[in-house]
């Protein structure tokens, strides 16, 4: 799957679980809450795919799921740029995490990065409205 294709099918799927929350009248700080990997994992099977293996993507003991992916994210699948002709189609806005390159494009590599999962940066950066979050990721 593409990173549009991703971020479109995550989007609705976030969409509808925070709707599904908003109609039961959780507050900001109960949203967030539902969204701690421990409870998403039980009750949002199809929200992430690591969820069938009782998985984290990162290894963090309180781990929230409400900005994956993250809106240090961008990302354009025609390219950012290039470098040592490898088409660059993904990168981190403050420059965390890695890079790795394959088939002549780079991607970003978030896996060794953990900070759209910390509860802070959620509650810092919260609407109910998740692509109003990710606005600047598509570039
Ligand atoms: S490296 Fe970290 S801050 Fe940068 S896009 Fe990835 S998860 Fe976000």
């Amino acid at each position: 799957m593409g990173y549009n294709d991703w971020f479109e099918k995550h989007s609705e799927k976030h969409k509808k679980i925070v709707a599904k929350l908003v109609e039961k009248n959780y507050s900001k700080e109960q949203i967030i809450e539902y969204f701690d990997f421990d409870n998403m994992v039980k009750m949002e099977y199809d929200f992430c795919p690591l969820y069938a293996k009782n998985k984290k993507c990162h290894d963090m003991e309180s781990l929230n799921c409400y900005l994956c992916a993250c809106p240090n994210f961008r990302f354009n699948e025609d390219g950012l740029g290039v470098y040592n002709e490898f088409k660059i189609l993904s990168k981190c806005n403050i420059h965390n995490g890695t890079e790795f390159a394959s088939k002549g494009v780079i991607h970003q590599d978030c896996s060794s990065c953990t900070v759209p999962h910390h509860k802070a940066f959620v509650e810092k950066n919260f609407d109910l409205d998740w692509k109003k979050i990710m606005k600047s990721c598509q570039v």
